[in-house]
């Protein structure tokens, strides 16, 4: 470990996100050092330590125990316990609750170090020989409603690369959201990195979308996607046919606005003039 003064510590530890070899010789003896190591899911985890023979107690540190299991290992670190941290796999704290927990020990004065390693957003990153000079993660879309649509109009704008994590059960809703929001654009489909079967698929948005929409998404994927042409000006409304935009503006009706500012709102989502969209769905 790198630490000998004998003060309690956390450390982050990078563990693989697929493939048992990318775990560095750094991480291995720093668990092996640890007085605790602090894991998302335990019964997952166990088969990384057995693997490597690694015998220190372990407890569990989650989403629905954050806050109180942090403070009850700052009270160990306090005490001068070495916790490891680990999560599901990847870099701990990158969307997943190691966020909070190293929050809450520099706030305590307690001394953090991280182990870099494997993260599935800078390998899929890399990975998709997209423009990697400037990018933004999502990590999740919001699955609710109202905040989820505010997320991906905000993206319509963006010029960087963007990076999105997502489960195989939500590909397709979120291919459909963000090619309807997005409209048709270069992107990396990326599926268990750095496993048996790793896949990197560049297509466009909707070749995406239908190519979800004719199998059953399988597996662990990141979402690599151009960023918006600095070129094009506002979105043709034809891109969008009449049924999807009537949805649009039946969203925000059934949420009690008046129909004029529904469609305001719809064309400022959807980058699109509001005449075209009143043309659109009025005149017709
Ligand atoms: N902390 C992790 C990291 O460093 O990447 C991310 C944790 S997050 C809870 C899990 C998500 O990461 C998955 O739903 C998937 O989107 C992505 N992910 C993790 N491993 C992956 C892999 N081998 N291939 C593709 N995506 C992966």
């Amino acid at each position: 470990m790198n630490d000998n003064t004998g003060e309690g510590m956390l450390y982050l530890c990078a563990t693989p996100i697929g493939n048992l070899s990318d775990i560095s010789e750094r991480v291995l003896e720093t668990l092996r050092g640890a007085d605790i190591i602090a894991a998302e899911d335990t019964r997952n985890s166990i088969k990384l330590l057995n693997h490597f023979d690694i015998r220190v107690p372990m407890t569990s540190y989650h989403e629905h125990n954050r806050y109180d299991k942090a403070r009850e290992l700052i009270g160990k670190m306090k005490m001068g316990a070495k916790v490891a941290l680990i999560t599901d796999a990847g870099t701990p704290a990158i969307s997943d609750p190691g966020q909070v927990l190293t929050d809450m020990c520099h706030k305590e004065g307690i001394k953090v170090t991280s182990l870099p390693g494997p993260c599935a957003l800078i390998t899929a990153l890399a990975l998709s020989g997209i423009d990697s000079s400037r990018f933004v993660f999502e990590g999740f879309l919001p699955s609710e409603k109202k905040s989820r649509r505010q997320v991906i109009s905000d993206l319509t704008k963006e010029k960087r690369t963007i990076i999105i994590y997502e489960a195989p059960h939500h590909l397709k809703g979120t291919l459909s959201d963000l090619y309807e929001a997005l409209g048709d654009r270069g992107m990396a489909l990326c599926r268990e990195l750095t496993k048996k079967f790793e896949e990197v698929s560049r297509m466009s948005l909707k070749e995406a979308k239908d190519h979800c929409d004719a199998c059953t998404p399988r597996g662990e994927y990141v979402l690599v996607i151009e960023g918006a042409d600095e070129e094009t000006g506002p979105i043709d409304v034809k891109e969008y046919s009449t049924k999807v935009l009537k949805a649009k503006v039946d969203e925000y009706t059934n949420e009690g606005m008046d129909h004029m500012e529904a469609m305001k709102k719809v064309a400022a989502d959807l980058g699109v003039s509001k005449r075209d969209i009143y043309r659109k769905l009025i005149e017709k």
